[in-house]
């Protein structure tokens, strides 16, 4: 009886301490794969972290195995990434580029709620970043191109193309040459939109035929210039200013371009939509269309109106220069001249009593600040469109104060002058000196190619070509090598006589 008292026990405890044992591993074994579901379920997405820290911390320390501990730093590490991922998609959000980036490149592939759209946010940044940069290398900006990159590049070691792009923006830098060609100063007045009505016959239509140019001879001209290698530069690029003994000196500088590339100075007389061009085909007046940007108001044939970045040469000049970056160097676009007398760009700032005069004056200079931070320069055509040549000086004083006073408070200082009708005066000339108190450096007369540049102590003349009607039908050998007249030449032109 003892005997089996003691086997019974015996096998009674045998059974507990295996039970026991059993049960011991059995708990592990639950806590490992719950655990281990439960921070599958956090990486996904469906669980908390909180809930997945919870279990963990009722682990006894006792029951924590390396699985456990290898969970837990797992946990923690996703934990980490999806802490990442908000802030980098809240920098997202606030377009802070490279910072969201930087977050979001500590995104890990375990977190697989947020892994594959930080990979496709990261992505999509980093094109951002080197399509603009491209946009502004294309433009001639390299520095800047290169500043871009570089703000991400520290983060982005994993992906090879920004590199590549600073390699080459680099190389493109230092490829720069020397330019000791002719420099071609073109120019233009407005465009004429509708052939029919500036051609109707009347006694305007010789003059218009000889001196303007239409709408699709200018953008075929852009076109083919272009096409040539020709591109747009700014005046600043070939003089600067050094001052000694209180007195500036002007000097030549060398003009470094890309190789191949000839450059062009572009600028428009009389952008000031005068009376007499009314109902004659033209544009009315230039105004910032809803994005900000300088477009013209047109009143159309058939009643109608037309606000577009369109028919006239400044819209279309900065269009192009957007569809075709490398037409410009650096943003360079051109110098637009206006008179005085009839107001600028279409809005009377000569009537002080209008109504409208506080009104006109305020979107004048409104546009005149937006055309001089898109690369266009501002130049004075002299007030009254005189004659420098055939007025005298006491005319040429009061011509010169009323710019001066009337127009300089719109489009602000300016050293470019644009004599009316090319006359030039000579550098002793009195009226010469006249203008040179007003601060004026730059002068440009007409003639030939357009291609004369002479540098003085104190200033700068220059020569311009016309591209109009007159030049393409009497002096076609001064343009063919800019286009090609026969495709440019609008056949809606009446016959020269
Ligand atoms: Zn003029």
């Amino acid at each position: 009886m003892k005997k089996q008292f003691f086997l019974v026990s015996l096998v009674i405890l045998t059974v507990g301490i295996s039970v026991s044992c059993k049960n011991n591993k059995v708990e592990a074994m639950n806590y490992d794969v719950e655990y281990k579901s439960l921070v599958e379920a956090f990486s996904k997405g469906e669980s908390s972290y909180k809930d997945c820290n919870d279990f963990y911390q009722n682990i006894k320390e006792d029951k924590i195995t390396d699985a456990i501990s290898e969970l837990s730093d797992r946990m923690n590490s996703i934990n980490d990434s999806k802490n990442n991922y908000a802030l980098g998609k809240e920098k997202y959000l606030q377009e802070q580029w490279v910072e969201s980036y930087k977050f979001l490149s500590n995104v890990i592939a375990e977190d697989e709620e947020n892994y594959n759209e930080a990979v496709e946010k990261k992505n999509e940044i980093m094109s951002t970043y080197i399509n603009e940069a491209e946009v502004l290398a294309l433009g001639y900006y390299y520095d800047e191109a290169i500043a871009k990159l570089e703000e991400i590049a520290p983060y982005s070691k994993d992906d090879s193309s920004v590199n590549e792009k600073l390699n080459e923006y680099n190389t493109k830098k230092d490829e720069l040459v020397l330019y000791e060609g002719e420099v071609r100063n073109i120019f233009f007045h407005s465009l004429i939109v509708f052939p029919e009505l500036a051609f109707d016959g009347d006694f305007m239509q010789k003059g218009y035929n000889y001196w303007m140019t239409t709408v699709s001879e200018y953008k075929k001209m852009l076109e083919q210039m272009y096409e040539r290698d020709y591109i747009l530069i700014d005046i600043n690029m070939l003089y600067e200013t050094e001052y000694a003994d209180d007195k500036s000196v002007i000097k030549k500088k060398d003009l470094y371009l890309p190789k191949g590339k000839k450059p062009i100075i572009l600028s428009l007389d009389d952008l000031n939509y005068y009376k007499y061009m009314e109902k004659d085909g033209f544009a009315d007046r230039l105004v910032l269309d809803k994005d900000g940007n300088v477009a013209t108001f047109t009143k159309l044939p058939d009643g109608g109106e037309l606000v577009a970045r369109d028919n006239d040469c400044v819209p279309i000049t900065d269009v192009f220069v957007e569809e075709h970056p490398d037409f410009s160097y650096r943003g360079a676009k051109g110098v637009v001249a206006f008179t005085g007398y009839e107001g600028i760009m279409g809005y009377r700032t000569d009537l002080f009593d209008s109504p409208t005069f506080e009104e006109d004056f305020k979107t004048a200079k409104a546009i005149a600040d937006r055309l001089k931070e898109t690369g266009w320069r501002i130049a004075s055509h002299s007030y009254g469109h005189i004659n420098f040549q055939d007025k005298g000086i006491t005319r040429v004083k009061k011509d010169t104060k009323q710019w001066n006073d009337e127009v300089i408070p719109i489009i602000g200082k300016t050293n470019l002058f644009i004599y009316p009708y090319g006359a030039s005066v000579k550098k002793d000339d009195e009226r010469f000196k006249e203008l040179q108190k007003y601060g004026f450096e730059v002068f440009w007369g007409v003639g030939g190619r357009g291609a004369t540049l002479r540098y003085a102590d104190d200033f700068i003349i220059m020569d311009r070509c016309n591209l109009d009607g007159y030049k393409m039908h009497f002096g076609p050998k001064y343009l063919e090598d800019l286009f090609d007249i026969d495709y440019v030449y609008d056949k809606s032109r009446p016959k020269f006589e």
